[in-house]
């Protein structure tokens, strides 16, 4: 285990990409000499490793960075939002080494067997990492607790309370934590991706359903119930379709690829994907472009209303391949600048990637590795 100091000075690097040894000793209040013995023995550790030397600003001397050293721990992803279910390995740079997969069960002993079964397979290839495997991480739809051991609520699994965390540990000797999926997914862009030197930011996904989840002042919001940024289910549309949580006009009824598709159906249109609807949209389909428009326009609104409550450095919204390419892409920006206030409008960037196989076991396996960096290893 990390001392609080370690973590303190593995955060920073990870956050900044490398920093020198006088950029630590500033940065945690140390002297260079007490840095340079911390660092000394980190670097035996095997937790980072030395690399580009950089010119001094003006008289200064010129530094060697320290860097992650990839190889210092692995940890391991597991999601269980596809059937079949995905499994990573990957190590303190967040770099998958390796992939498996198994039959998706809802059934959590059944679940824990197949995750144990599978994952030797991970490591074949890596036998020599056995010893320096530091935790697992699991995504999954649902609220968590806030020790990121019990599954409170998954409509989509139809678990009440599962102590899932414990149930997966017994079978296959790990730490294990559990971490909604949007949630992980924010971790996995604060310590591996797009918000790494971000402290306050907010994370939209969008697919089947939507997601939603925020860092402010580095910390992951929980809530009370885990429940922080549960967008999906706030109504925007007072007496509107019903939602499967029992309310009514809730975004996710508005703007989901789901519900996307739904209301396609509704009109007629011989779709089924939203790329084939944005295709119809730019032949000239009327109604084609009124469905992206409204979903566009629902889901910008809520951004705006993010924006406006929590101000945050970035907006990440993580969506299918190709799904934000077109009109349904533009009317949610559009709509985003339109219902924020004039005097901030404008002022938050947005930037949108593309989920692909590997983003929700990664994002668990990142869930690990930010608990290990931050020193949160056991429970
Ligand atoms: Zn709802």
């Amino acid at each position: 285990m990390l001392n609080a100091i370690q973590q303190q000075i593995l955060g920073a690097i990870n956050a900044a990409d490398g920093l020198s040894r006088t950029e630590l000793a500033q940065r945690c209040g140390l002297s260079k000499a007490a840095m340079s013995g911390i660092v000394r023995e980190m670097l035996e550790a095997g937790y980072v490793q030395e690399s580009a030397i950089v010119a001094g600003q003006g008289q200064g001397r010129p530094s060697v960075l320290l860097r992650i050293r990839a190889e210092g721990a692995y940890f391991i992803g597991v999601s269980l939002l596809q059937d079949p279910a995905q499994l990573v390995l990957i190590n303190l740079n967040g770099d998958i080494l390796s992939r498996a997969s198994f039959p998706l069960s809802r059934e959590p002993q059944q679940l824990a067997q197949s995750i144990a079964e599978t994952l030797p397979l991970l490591l074949t290839s890596h036998p020599q990492i056995a010893s320096q495997l530091i935790g697992m991480g699991v995504t999954l739809s649902g609220f968590i607790d806030e020790h990121q051991a019990v599954c409170v609520q998954s409509a989509l699994l139809g678990w009440r309370d599962v102590p899932l965390a414990r149930i997966i540990a017994d079978a296959t000797g790990m730490d294990v934590f559990i971490e909604n999926d949007a949630k992980a997914l924010a971790v996995n862009e604060k310590r591996f991706g797009l918000a790494r030197d971000l402290n306050t930011f907010t994370l939209v996904s969008h697919g089947a359903g939507i997601g939603n989840a925020h860092f402010i002042g580095g910390n992951l919001l929980r809530g009370l119930h885990g429940g922080a940024g549960e967008i999906a289910h706030s109504t925007m549309e007072v007496n509107g379709t019903p939602c499967r949580c029992g309310k009514r006009g809730c975004l996710d009824t508005l703007a989901s690829v789901n519900a996307i598709l739904e209301m396609a159906r509704e009109e007629g249109l011989s779709i089924s994907t939203l790329a084939e609807l944005e295709q119809l949209a730019m032949s000239g389909s009327t109604a084609a472009t009124r469905i992206l428009h409204r979903a566009g326009s629902a889901l910008g609104l809520a951004i705006a209303h993010l924006i406006q409550i929590i101000d945050p450095d970035l907006i990440l919204i993580a969506h299918q391949q190709q799904a934000f390419d077109g009109l349904l892409g533009t009317v949610v920006l559009q709509s985003i600048e339109a219902n924020v206030l004039p005097g901030i409008a404008g002022q938050t960037p947005v930037r949108t990637f593309s989920i692909n196989q590997d983003t929700w076991a990664r994002a668990a396996a990142s869930i690990a590795a930010h608990r290990f960096l931050n020193g949160l290893n056991t429970h």
